[in-house]
């Protein structure tokens, strides 16, 4: 048998085991066999992993595409898809906010509108959030029917114009969600607390960056993780705290796990490796919702990584331009940056300087996901039957991230000037590889990756 492709001189890394001389073959999109070098089949196309690692294709729980909008000066499926293949990740889930609501993704017809955009143009596989808002309850259900991988639910606003969701319509679209069993992804923070400071330091005329930690303080956070807790209690939905960023996040988390509660958490590079002592060097760029917060903070979220509680690492990719990120105004600067190029090498830093495994890693940047999100195992596994979906990480791979040479249209980010060593090199999913040594060599290949059920 001639299969479509073999990549050989790998060394496979699951969750659970590292396997040197080992190949893998893929036929019509799908991992046929996983065998030593020796005894794979003829293929059309041959990479030599060269000894490198070969991982599940990462999935990012968390990315915002802008596309279709009217902000996609600031990223579109093309730029922002060759950004996630540079980057190693071959799933993305976009999330279904936008800062012209018009183009948020709320029914069957806003869905199939973004599902289109992404397909047209993406060279990594996607997935769909729906949005959660007060007044879309009746279509919530029926996004599932087309193949929307959650929800997102905004406990704070997600757009200037959009005001963040009451909690009676939350606990409504939380027991509908419940039936459905997919998993709603909150963004925690108190909007109440948050508008309150807002108003009291623009009073007292700050516009220093430092304010933003003081305005969307760690009891912001964690008081609407835990009302997200109790409402997924009390209705029996799923629940996974996004972009999650404080320690007492972590502990409240960690308390509904041991309750037995369907609680799932993501954080993020930015959270781990930055803190607020970083704040006066970065600048504005630093600026993300929520903030970057204190060291306590990001020691807290690395045990909750090793331990389990922490069960993903997405990056909340959110481009804006130059001008939107770089300001001396507080009030004037947009909050994110893009990560979907930054995160892999930076995390596979945090690998080689010993603070977590390649295994480890497997499972937080790929097979969590695919798990709690109902796509295991087409995605998330190097598995007989699972997507041909791989990630190709030189560990020995020095070099400096610098903002101007990313893919994406945004040329910001808090990690310019950084240090790393390890780097995705080659990125293939469902058997195309679309990525290989930096560039992109593959037309727009992906699909939408639907729940099983
Ligand atoms: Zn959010
Ligand atoms: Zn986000």
């Amino acid at each position: 048998m001639t299969v479509d492709l073999v990549v050989r001189g790998c060394r496979i890394v699951t969750s659970t085991a590292t396997l040197e001389g080992f190949g893998i073959a893929c036929d019509e999109g799908k991992i046929v066999q996983i065998s030593t070098d020796s005894t794979l089949p003829a293929a059309d196309e041959v990479i030599d992993a060269k000894g490198n690692f070969v991982l599940p294709g990462i999935v990012d729980t968390h990315v915002h595409m802008r596309d279709p909008g009217d902000t996609v000066y600031k990223e579109d499926w093309t730029t922002g898809s060759a950004g996630a293949a540079c980057g190693g990740v071959t799933t993305v889930f976009d999330m279904p906010s936008a800062l012209d609501t018009a183009y948020e993704v709320r029914d069957i017809s806003t869905f199939r509108r973004k599902e289109e955009a992404a397909r047209s143009q993406s060279v990594v596989d996607f997935a769909l959030y729906g949005l959660i808002k007060e007044d879309n309850l009746d279509d919530l259900v029926k996004m599932v029917g087309v193949g929307a991988v959650g929800f997102k639910v905004f406990f704070s606003a997600s757009a200037p114009g959009a005001p963040p969701i009451t909690d009676g319509a939350a606990v409504d679209a939380f027991s509908r969600i419940a039936k459905t069993g997919r998993r709603i992804a909150v963004h925690a923070e108190n909007a109440r607390m948050i508008e309150r400071n807002e108003r009291a330091f623009k009073t007292m005329g700050r516009g220093d960056v430092m304010v933003h930690l003081e305005i969307r303080n760690n009891l912001s956070e964690a008081e609407a993780i835990q009302r997200a807790i109790l409402f997924a209690e009390a209705t029996g939905a799923k629940i996974h705290i996004a972009h999650m960023s404080s320690g007492s996040g972590v502990d409240a988390v960690a308390a509904a796990k041991s309750r037995g509660l369907p609680v799932s958490a993501e954080t993020c590079p930015h959270y781990l490796l930055l803190s607020s002592d970083d704040y006066k060097r970065i600048g504005s760029v630093i600026r993300v919702n929520p903030p970057v917060r204190h060291k306590t903070d990001s020691e807290r979220l690395w045990l909750g990584i090793l331990d389990g509680t922490v069960d993903c690492i997405g990056t909340d990719h959110a481009p804006h331009s130059r001008e939107e990120k770089v300001t001396d105004d507080y009030w004037k600067t947009l909050s994110g940056f893009p990560g979907l190029e930054t995160s892999a090498r930076l995390m596979l830093t945090q690998i080689n300087s010993g603070r977590l495994s390649l295994n480890q890693y497997v499972k937080l940047s790929s097979e969590n996901a695919a798990r709690l999100f109902g796509i295991y195992p087409q995605k998330g596994a190097l598995t007989v039957g699972a997507d041909c979906d791989l990630t190709i990480v030189d560990m020995r791979h020095e070099g400096v991230i610098k903002a101007e040479e990313l893919q994406s249209k945004s040329k910001v980010t808090p990690f310019d000037g950084v240090r790393y060593r390890g780097k995705p090199v080659c990125t293939i999913v469902r058997g195309n590889v679309v990525m290989e040594d930096g560039e992109i060599v593959s037309k727009p290949v992906g699909q939408l990756v639907k729940p099983a059920s």
